[in-house]
């Protein structure tokens, strides 16, 4: 117990709005707790490269609000290889860091679970990405910031398509999981949204013609999930143009606006409750753990769990966003 002195925090792979107030609560908890803090930049890049400096208290202080990651962060191939990893926990080893926590998705908790395995390393992951895709939390930092940006930009588009009595698909950031398109839709008023999760399922455009989603509206809104399963919102677009040419359709790609700007509350709690929770896992002597908020509990998620399982959608939102749409 309490062999842990100095835990090292680096955010990885997507940024996500959040993950500043994630780095403050880790470092001020980490603190709290008579630990020392040492910030590593760029993700695991930073480790192999020495970007690493000591963190106190007011290294953190008026990040709470902000977007991005004052630590920034990066891909990095090298880490994927036993021989960058090694560099890693060299580096590791010369600073003293005895703990990592990582904020990041999918691939950075990867990572992390194969360098804390390799190397005899706790690590501890934080949920970091605006696609809510890892399994074993209810949301992830970022994707509520993220879910509010859409539903700003479709509040606009809307206005232009019923003066226009358009169809517009307006094609919304997941990678490969449909939770912000899904909930997107359901918070804007959409009409439909199109996401991977249903995609060997149904001819979704063929369904929502079907469904007579004009019946009682000019124009309508169809948000899709960027994915090479879906194909995206001008696949979608084109298909239109072809199959059903009465249609006045257009596309809108919201892109990178979705990573941006300044954490909703329940980010900034979110991140705070989850960074803090993240220092009182390693004191207890947790290991190779992701913390995830469940049914507003504190959770921890072995890596493997919270990788390898797909989150599933919940089929009520589907219905609502159907019975709501008529
Ligand atoms: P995200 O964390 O947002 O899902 P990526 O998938 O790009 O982003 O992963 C971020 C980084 O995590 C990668 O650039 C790499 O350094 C590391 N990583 C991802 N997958 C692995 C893996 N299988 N083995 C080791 N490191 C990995």
């Amino acid at each position: 117990m309490g062999i842990v002195k100095c835990v090292g925090i680096l955010t990885s792979g997507g940024d996500a709005p959040g993950m500043n107030a994630a780095i403050r609560a880790v470092t001020r908890a980490a603190i709290y707790n008579g630990l020392q803090v040492k910030g590593i930049y760029r993700g695991y890049k930073g480790l192999i490269t020495d970007e690493i400096v000591e963190f106190k208290s007011q290294n953190v202080s008026n990040i709470i609000q902000l977007g991005g990651t004052i630590l920034k962060t990066a891909r990095c191939k090298e880490f994927t290889t036993p021989e960058g990893r090694k560099v890693a926990y060299e580096a590791m080893q010369r600073h003293g860091i005895d703990a990592l926590v990582v904020i990041g998705g999918d691939g950075s908790l990867t990572g992390a679970r194969i360098f804390a395995q390799e190397h005899n390393v706790p690590c501890i992951g934080l949920p970091g990405t605006i696609d809510n895709d890892l399994y074993g939390t209810d949301t992830t930092i970022g994707y509520d910031t993220a879910l509010n940006t859409i539903l700003d930009a479709v509040d606009k588009i809307r206005d232009t398509a019923t003066s226009h009595d358009r169809l517009f698909f307006v094609e919304v950031m997941g990678r490969d999981a449909g939770f912000l398109a899904l909930n997107g839709a359901i918070a804007s008023g959409a009409e439909a949204a199109i996401i991977p999760e249903f995609n060997t399922e149904v001819d979704q455009l063929e369904e929502l013609i079907k469904s007579g989603f004009r019946k009682s509206k000019n124009s309508s809104i169809v948000l899709v999930a960027e994915s090479e399963l879906t194909g995206g919102a001008m696949h979608y677009a084109e298909r239109v143009k072809n199959e059903h040419p009465q249609y006045d359709v257009r596309v809108t790609i919201l892109g990178h606006v979705q990573r941006g700007g300044s954490p909703t509350a329940h980010d900034r709690i979110l991140a705070s409750r989850l960074g803090a929770a993240a220092i009182d896992a390693i004191m207890e002597d947790q290991r190779n753990v992701m913390i995830g908020i469940e049914n507003d509990e504190i959770v921890y998620v072995p890596f493997s769990k919270a990788i390898k399982n797909d989150k599933p959608i919940k089929r009520e939102l589907v219905n609502v966003l159907r019975t709501l749409s008529i």
